[in-house]
């Protein structure tokens, strides 16, 4: 095992100045207005985020604002439970708003607010993102409109009261499938037509240059925490880290820092109900390279190039494609992309919560089921799982579709 040793120069590397991650990434839109605003956009990032003003004011925000460092946390009874593996919880729940959005929110905020933009503009499907920029704008000062499908608002009732509570405009899109494909054309138009007064803000690492980069950027606070409070912890770094893979941004965030270290590092995907096209979301494992919503990526298409039906239970992991960085990471070998169903999660989440008294949020589970899995094997090796968010918004689901677990809790129990 020696492939991290040609990582140190890493961060210089990749992406290139376009924004290219190795042959993945770039901007691919075809209305040149767009592709001038996103060149202003990566021009501003490369200066303004550098300036030494920028970075102290966003670190004073993570820290008394979203109450930043987030714990890591040593699952002693779970490990236990399952047997030598040591499991490790790096606790994005913890951050306000409940998830790992807000940190990449918070520096498109403070971006925006220092290019002297008056709104900020994006699409949410399940809501998450769109909750999460809603709270920036609302601590900025500044307008928020959320592009939402019919569909998805009817389904996201909480969310969408959540973001009207912080002032967001939520938009209703009624085209099409009226879902969060519909959305993304109709928040792009939208910002096609604004760009002189307001930015756009994708919910995760993927998308035209600069965002897969940026996102990157803001999120690898949580890797860099993680790896120094481990170390702090233990003495030494972790075996392995996991973390589940929507568009990328938890994971590229946490697996950054330890890209040069001799650390295995597993990107968890949504097997969803299995294997066949439509029942699941794993882009890296079932997808090929193709280009969608303006990069070049690994992605699940049609035979006519369109993004392919998803699915997972876990509503923030059913995205068609995967970050570009995360193609290249998986073409170059350094980082295992593994898959976890519907249920293997499900069963994570209830073992969590039993065990340790923390509800994770579905798509965290997935990431945690990996961690269960490997311990039932039985190895004595420590493993650090980004805990990205907190299941409060799952609840009624799960209880819906599966009850209170003690069926699995008792299987568990007697194992
Ligand atoms: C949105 C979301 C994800 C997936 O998004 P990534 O960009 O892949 O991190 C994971 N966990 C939680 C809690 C989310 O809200």
């Amino acid at each position: 095992m020696n492939h991290y040793r040609d990582f140190d120069n890493y961060l210089k590397e990749y992406p290139s100045e376009n924004g290219y991650f190795g042959k993945y990434g770039g901007n691919y839109l075809d209305n040149p207005e767009l592709v001038k605003a996103f060149f202003e956009y990566a021009e501003a990032y490369n200066t303004i985020a550098k300036s030494a003003q920028f970075i102290s004011e966003l670190r004073r925000i993570r820290k008394d604002f979203q109450g930043r460092p987030t714990p890591v946390y040593h699952c002693q009874r779970l490990s236990n439970l399952l047997g030598r593996t040591q499991i490790y919880l790096k606790r994005e729940d913890l951050n306000h708003t409940g998830a790992h959005k807000l940190n990449h929110c918070m520096g498109e905020g403070l971006l925006a607010k220092y290019m002297g933009k008056k709104k900020l503009i994006a699409e949410t499907g399940a809501g998450q993102h769109g909750v999460a920029l809603a709270t920036a704008a609302a601590y900025f000062g500044l307008e928020c409109d959320i592009y939402m499908g019919e569909v998805d608002i009817e389904k996201q009732a909480p969310n969408v009261t959540r973001m009207k509570m912080l002032g967001a405009r939520v938009v209703p899109v009624s085209r099409g499938l009226r879902t969060l494909k519909e959305a993304v054309d109709a928040a792009f138009e939208a910002y096609a037509n604004e760009y002189k007064t307001a930015v756009y803000c994708i919910g995760t690492a993927a998308g035209p240059h600069p965002f897969p980069l940026m996102v990157r950027d803001f999120q690898q606070v949580v890797g860099d925490e993680a790896r120094a409070q481990f170390k702090e912890m233990t003495g030494h770094l972790p075996d392995r880290v996991v973390a589940c893979v929507g568009g990328g941004s938890n994971s590229i965030g946490m697996f950054v820092p330890f890209l040069a270290d001799p650390v295995e590092l597993y990107g968890i995907e949504p097997l969803g109900r299995g294997p066949k096209t439509g029942d699941n979301a794993a882009s890296v494992t079932y997808g090929k390279e193709g280009i969608m919503h303006g990069f070049n990526s690994i992605m699940l298409a049609d035979e006519n190039g369109e993004p392919a039906p998803v699915y997972s239970n876990a509503s923030g992991l059913d995205y068609p494609a995967v970050g570009p960085e995360h193609a290249m990471l998986h073409d170059m070998g350094r980082v295992h992309y593994e898959t976890v169903g519907d249920d293997e999660a499900i069963e994570a989440l209830f073992l969590l919560s039993r065990y340790e008294g923390i509800i994770p949020a579905i798509e965290s589970s997935h990431a945690l089921a990996y961690a269960i899995r490997v311990a039932k094997e039985g190895e004595p090796l420590s493993v650090l799982v980004n805990l990205s968010g907190r299941g409060d918004k799952d609840l009624e689901y799960v209880v819906d579709h599966y009850g209170y677990g003690d069926d699995v809790i008792k299987k568990y129990q007697n194992i």
